[in-house]
């Protein structure tokens, strides 16, 4: 295993941050791992200590066929966030950017450096658009801290050919988002974590840091016409809630994503096996997750649980209005039946504020428009 750091530019005198990234094995095929982009979300971070672990004695037993890169913080910059004694972390204090968006790459500038040089030959054409992603890396522009970060960070996974991105939601059960192109993918990596909540989305819209990796790929075989042999996937991981830490979890979510990185052929003799599912399978696409939001300002109490299957209509939840004259509760109905698998950690709410999600089976909002917010 070779470990480098890789420094970022200075935001401030006597300020030096950097990435860690350490890289396992040889090959011409890459995976890339990194966890707490969103540096308020650490289930991930302990998870990939456990996934070293495990690499590390494959890598004496000579078992590492491909390269594996592990990037094991993602979010120096988020990770520094201190507000009175809390860690804020998911957005960027300076631009006030979310760090899981605006980093992808113009597919309209892929095309153009790219589109001309490919051919019949599937092969051949891998290797031109890793090329010409990692020179529109290389060119991305980064005047502020983020786009340094995001520049860094993709220096180092745009041209891998399995991308995992390790999030946690607030308290949730755990489930994967992939592009909807790569459902078989998809399915691997989520029955070997044995997530049962799969959430499959167009890529051609906005996207996050995994769909960055994705959206080219499909955008040029849309625009060209053109074979691939082994575009990247990618895949966002949520490790359930942020309280969701405990070395019982991280050993269980690091055995799942190594024996998905065996089926990938990255490792050999991992002994790992796919992961106990809790629950049926769930597939949908990320337009069928509806939002919970809050009426009222006041505390929620859930009157049902993660996990539950409710009905439209059922009493999901109650807002304790604190300003009454009289103690005074406001309703909060099930908008769509399905799994109730997210709730929030803020029990302080306002109107408007998401409370909740339900994994549902209707569409509940225009394809696409999943991450405009
Ligand atoms: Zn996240």
């Amino acid at each position: 295993m070779k470990t480098t750091h890789l420094p970022l530019p200075s935001p401030a005198p006597g300020m030096q941050r950097h990435l860690t990234v350490h890289e396992y094995g040889d090959g011409p095929r890459k995976a890339y791992l990194q966890a707490g982009l969103h540096a308020d979300e650490w289930p991930g971070l302990l998870t990939l200590q456990h996934l070293m672990e495990k690499l590390d004695t494959l890598e004496q037993a000579g078992q590492i066929r491909q390269r594996i890169v592990i990037v094991p913080f993602a979010n120096p910059v988020g990770m520094n966030q201190r507000l009175f004694g809390k860690f804020p972390g998911r957005f960027d204090a300076t631009t006030g950017q979310n760090f899981n968006r605006g980093m992808s790459l113009s597919t309209g500038a892929l095309t153009h450096r790219v589109g001309h040089l490919l051919n019949a030959e599937a092969d051949q054409n891998d290797v031109q658009v890793r090329d010409a992603l990692r020179q529109l890396v290389e060119e991305k522009p980064a005047h502020y801290e983020i786009e340094a970060l995001h520049k860094a960070l993709l220096s180092q996974s745009i041209d891998a050919h399995l991308m995992l991105d390790l999030h946690c939601d607030d308290h949730a059960l755990p489930h994967v988002f992939y592009g909807d192109h790569q459902r078989p993918t998809g399915a691997q990596l989520s029955d070997c974590l044995g997530f049962a909540i799969r959430l499959e989305e167009d890529v051609r819209g906005t996207v996050a840091f995994d769909g960055s990796h994705t959206q080219p790929w499909i955008t040029l075989a849309e625009n060209t016409g053109k074979p691939f042999a082994e575009p990247c996937f990618a895949a966002t991981v949520e490790l359930r809630g942020q309280k969701d830490v405990s070395d019982a979890l991280a050993r269980q979510d690091a055995e799942g994503l190594l024996a998905f990185l065996e089926q990938q052929g990255f490792v050999s003799n991992s002994g790992a096996t796919a992961q106990p599912q809790q629950g049926d399978t769930l597939s949908i696409n990320v337009d069928q997750v509806k939002v919970i939001t809050s009426p009222a300002n006041g505390l929620v109490v859930y009157h049902r649980a993660l996990g539950d299957w409710v009905d439209a209509g059922d009493l999901l939840a109650e807002i304790v209005l604190l300003d009454s004259h009289r103690p005074e509760r406001v309703p909060v109905p099930a908008p769509a039946s399905g799994r109730l698998f997210s709730q929030t950690n803020t029990f302080l709410t306002s109107p408007g504020a998401s409370i909740g999600m339900i994994a549902s089976k209707d569409q509940q909002i225009q394809p696409g428009t999943q991450l405009s917010y």
